[in-house]
């Protein structure tokens, strides 16, 4: 589906919640696909963008820069200790904050260069067991923890169910954001984006939406 189609949806949705449209940030999830897709996107004009592995990323998003200006990383994937730096200097925001382990290295890194990307905490609000993420009862305490560390925490990021209603998950996720005085919500992808818009979503991450299915080798 073109990018402008995605686009529209997203500010029919914004305009159904009463929502400002510059209030819902576009993630375009490029993982995996092939650089002519992503440069297409980019000649669009469309700036924000999602991976979900630092080395893919590393390997693509440098020589894009070369090209374009002013564009911005999210990194929406596990991330290993080992490879929080590499993640630090590549993108400008983490969505998967998931434990206490990788909260220390960050802010340790962060001290040492100087800068932070933009935080999400990662919840499992599905409480699966596969899953990463904090557990919906150790949000509270977990950001209270990222704060004290003087961690840039902006949101909270969910990945629902597969086989769950994601609304269930979005209202949840927004819940345990406000309580605890947090304003970014990263929710929605390419089936669900407009229900998380109608639910607070101020990040979605679209994908196979904006590119095509990610096609295997
Ligand atoms: C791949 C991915 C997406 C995008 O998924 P689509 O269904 O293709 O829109 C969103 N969030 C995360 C965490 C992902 O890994």
């Amino acid at each position: 589906m073109p990018l402008s189609d995605i686009q529209d949806r997203v500010a029919a949705a914004c305009t159904r919640a009463g929502r400002a449209p510059q209030d819902v940030t576009l993630i375009a999830v490029s993982k995996v696909q092939p650089d002519a897709r992503v440069a297409a996107v980019l000649d669009q004009g469309h700036r924000v963008f999602g991976e979900n592995k630092v080395q893919e990323a590393a390997g693509k998003w440098p020589r894009f820069r070369e090209t374009y200006d002013g564009i911005a990383l999210h990194l929406i994937g596990p991330l290993q200790t080992n490879k929080a730096r590499a993640a630090m200097e590549l993108a400008q925001a983490i969505h998967t904050l998931d434990r206490p382990k990788l909260a220390n290295t960050i802010a340790r890194l962060a001290q040492d260069m100087g800068a932070c990307p933009d935080l999400f905490i990662q919840v499992n609000t599905g409480e699966e067991e596969q899953k990463a993420g904090v557990l919906p009862a150790d949000v509270d305490a977990f950001v209270a923890e990222a704060r004290a560390l003087d961690l840039p925490v902006v949101g909270l990021m969910c990945i629902p169910p597969v086989d769950e209603e994601p609304s269930l998950h979005f209202a949840l996720l927004a819940k345990m954001a406000a309580r605890n005085g947090l304003t970014g919500l990263s929710m929605g992808m390419s089936a669900d984006f407009e229900s998380a818009i109608a639910l607070g979503a101020t990040h979605i991450r679209v994908g196979s939406a904006i590119f095509g299915d990610r096609v295997a080798g």
